[in-house]
């Protein structure tokens, strides 16, 4: 796992690590660590790479804002035109925050509480996905007690197998996200015949991390299934929303780009005459943001020949910080900032300081370590800082994004009273 599996990363001369050419290490020295740094360059190249593939045909990108919702983010992606697919008001906060249009937010979610709803409507957002008839009728009266009209989507559950991580398959029949495809129709007349629900479109969402575009293709045919039910009823629908879900590359795996998802929807949708009309929506997270960041890590300690013969590299970076490999096995790859030529390569287990056996940030990786030096730990931009908790009272990381040459401190490391300001002492 030496190579780099991301464009924006690459080494100098001295084999030190640099993205868009910011060396790292300057980084790990200025901001400390453990700190996430992204590459702007590389979420607008993400994001470019996903509207030139749609051209002129009519569509509009919905980021998904847990993969990562730092503000500085969300401003960006702001800036270059995307929409938002949020999950709770507290994101749905962030993205007005950060500039975000809220004609251009889709709202998803199963557990849309009443006081969520209720702001979402008050500022306009474009539409709310609805996972369940119980949800339906709560917008509905939500909606009947503001005076106003909801946009909804229905999100159906086509039953695909994305062929990806259980926790992270959401597309079959017994998970609990959306609505059976099947009883999509029965809702859809429902939403139809509410005076305080307007029906915009239809949106599914399978999984994550897919690496392959025919659990895509077969998602659509689903959905163009059901609409052809729906014409024959008169019920319209203005948009298609086929949920994120592209995949990146962490190791050695070869995702489609940008022009494979892309065309592979079109191609399925565009052939169809009504669907043909619709602008397409697309909700990626991962892809828009993971291959752009970075969490940079010090060697604590090295502890070799432990338990098995084991050799343990204890880094400062913990489960908490990045959670991923813990929580799905997820393998993510891991390279020194500054390889030491003099140190031998020997196999370690990289784990953190946290009081967990599952803490670990990668298995039996080849690397010339010592004491004091940095590693990176590659994409690490989307469900990275989103995902850490405070666990062992560990203030989060510092976030840096670099652009144009320059590296900005976009959230600054956790503080231990920060920790502890909602806490009160008992009396
Ligand atoms: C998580 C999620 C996404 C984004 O998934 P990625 O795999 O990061 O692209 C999009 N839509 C919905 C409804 C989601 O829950």
């Amino acid at each position: 796992m030496s190579h780099l599996p991301y464009p924006h990363l690459a080494r100098d001369a001295h084999q030190a690590l640099m993205l868009d050419g910011y060396p790292l290490s300057q980084i790990a020295d200025t901001f400390g660590t453990p700190t996430y740094a992204y590459s702007s360059a590389a979420i607008t190249q993400a994001y470019q790479s996903l509207t030139a593939a749609f051209g002129d045909r009519k569509h509009q990108i919905c980021y998904a804002v847990k993969a990562n919702g730092n503000l500085a983010i969300l401003a960006l992606l702001a800036r270059l035109g995307a929409g938002f697919d949020i999950v709770s008001g507290g994101e749905l906060a962030r993205v007005l925050k950060a500039g975000g249009v809220p004609g251009k937010i889709v709202f998803s979610g199963v557990g849309k509480r009443a006081d969520e709803i209720r702001y979402a409507l008050s500022v306009g957002v474009g539409c709310l996905n609805v996972e369940s008839q119980a949800e339906l009728a709560r917008i509905s009266a939500i909606a009947k007690d503001m005076n106003l009209i909801a946009p909804i989507s229905l999100r159906v559950n086509p039953d695909v197998d994305a062929k990806t991580h259980p926790y992270i398959s959401t597309g079959l029949k017994d998970n609990k996200f959306g609505v059976p495809i099947e009883q999509a129709p029965d809702l859809y007349r429902q939403a139809a015949r509410d005076p305080h629900l307007r029906i915009v479109g239809i949106d599914c969402h399978i999984g994550s991390q897919l690496i392959d575009v025919r659990p895509f293709a077969a998602a659509a045919e689903r959905v163009l299934a059901l609409l052809d039910l729906l014409v024959l009823e008169g019920i319209e629908l203005h948009h298609l929303d086929l949920g994120g879900g592209l995949g990146i590359a962490y190791t050695d795996e070869h995702p489609p780009t940008a022009a494979d998802w892309v065309s592979t929807v079109v191609g399925v949708i565009d052939r169809h005459p009504i669907a043909r009309r619709l602008p397409i929506m697309l909700e990626p997270g991962r892809f828009l943001v993971g291959p752009s960041g970075v969490l940079l890590s010090r060697v604590e300690y090295l502890k070799p020949h432990k338990a098995e013969g084991k050799n343990f590299a204890i880094i400062d970076a913990a489960m908490n910080d990045l959670m991923r490999p813990a929580l799905y096995g997820s393998v993510m790859a891991i390279v020194a900032v500054k390889p030491d030529a003099t140190q031998p390569t020997t196999t370690w287990e990289i784990v953190g300081p946290v009081c967990e056996t599952g803490d670990f940030l990668g298995h039996a990786r080849e690397l010339a370590l010592k004491e004091g030096d940095t590693v990176a730990i590659l994409g690490a931009g989307a469900y990275g800082f989103s995902m850490a908790s405070n666990y062992n009272t560990r203030g989060r990381p510092a976030e840096v994004l670099i652009d144009s040459g320059q590296a900005h401190l976009i959230r600054t490391r956790e503080t231990v009273e920060s920790l502890w300001a909602n806490e009160c002492l008992a009396p």
